[in-house]
């Protein structure tokens, strides 16, 4: 059995990660291999619990046209709908798969309840937390740091387009030095955005790590978890 670093992880996914890139909703090879990556967690003994954003439908604070608080709940609507595209996927590659959303709809998936989440968890089920924190005005980052908390996982994976956290802006300057580790502190005095502020200042708080890594490359979600120089760990 692999040997890895953490028990409980959740798995941050945006959801723009999940969108096709010939404009079509979900891109369905790339959610397999997220699928084929998971599972090769959950037979490792790792219990994961997902975060998945809107971005590919509707982010509420772009929607300059139309009340913030509607857009917002426009947006964790979203997360519920990607929620429930990554489930179908799990299933179809035989992983148990339980969808939670913090916007009651009983007729679509179960209420999020946390200790209901931690029994799913215990029980090797894929736990798919969809409908971001249920309140406005935050991201799904924060819903990420939120849960890791309430779930006691041990860090959030953030799986991004970029490879870690770099010293300057990799696609401007080729020169820019990826950290394979960072402290909290050192981000914020060099001024590195890793995840919207509420939820960075939360994971500080927690110490709840972070590890932002590139999820086009395949079997990052396996490195990183394993401990090869893969992506940073902010800590
Ligand atoms: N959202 C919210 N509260 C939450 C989580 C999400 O209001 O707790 C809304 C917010 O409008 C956000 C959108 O849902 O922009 C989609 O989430 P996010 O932007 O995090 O998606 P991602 O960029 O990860 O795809």
């Amino acid at each position: 059995m692999a040997d890895f670093k953490y028990k409980r992880v959740v798995l941050k996914l945006s959801g723009e990660a999940l969108a096709g890139k010939n404009g079509e909703s979900f891109d369905i090879a790339l959610m397999d291999e997220i699928s084929n990556e998971i599972s090769k967690l959950i037979s490792g003994g790792v219990e994961v619990a997902v975060v998945i954003g809107g971005g590919n439908i509707i982010r509420g604070a772009s929607q300059e046209w139309m009340n913030r608080e509607n857009a917002d709940y426009m947006g964790m609507t979203a997360t519920v709908i990607n929620s429930m595209a990554l489930a179908e996927v799990l299933r179809k590659n035989n992983l148990k798969a339980k969808v939670f959303s913090a916007i009651p709809m009983e007729l679509v998936c179960e209420t999020y309840n946390p200790s209901v989440a931690d029994e799913y968890l215990k029980r090797g089920e894929v736990v798919i937390l969809g409908g971001g924190t249920g309140k406005p005005y935050v991201t799904t980052d924060t819903t990420s740091t939120l849960r890791a908390k309430e779930l006691n996982c041990e860090c959030v994976l953030k799986a991004t387009k970029v490879d870690g956290v770099y010293d300057d802006d990799p696609v401007k300057n080729p020169d820019a030095k990826r950290f394979d580790k960072i402290s909290f502190d050192d981000c914020l005095n060099r001024g590195l955005k890793v995840m919207d502020e509420k939820a960075f200042k939360m994971a500080k708080d927690e110490n709840i790590h972070i590890i932002v890594f590139n999820m086009f490359e395949k079997d990052n979600i396996v490195k990183v978890l394993q401990g090869e120089d893969v992506g940073t760990v902010v800590s």
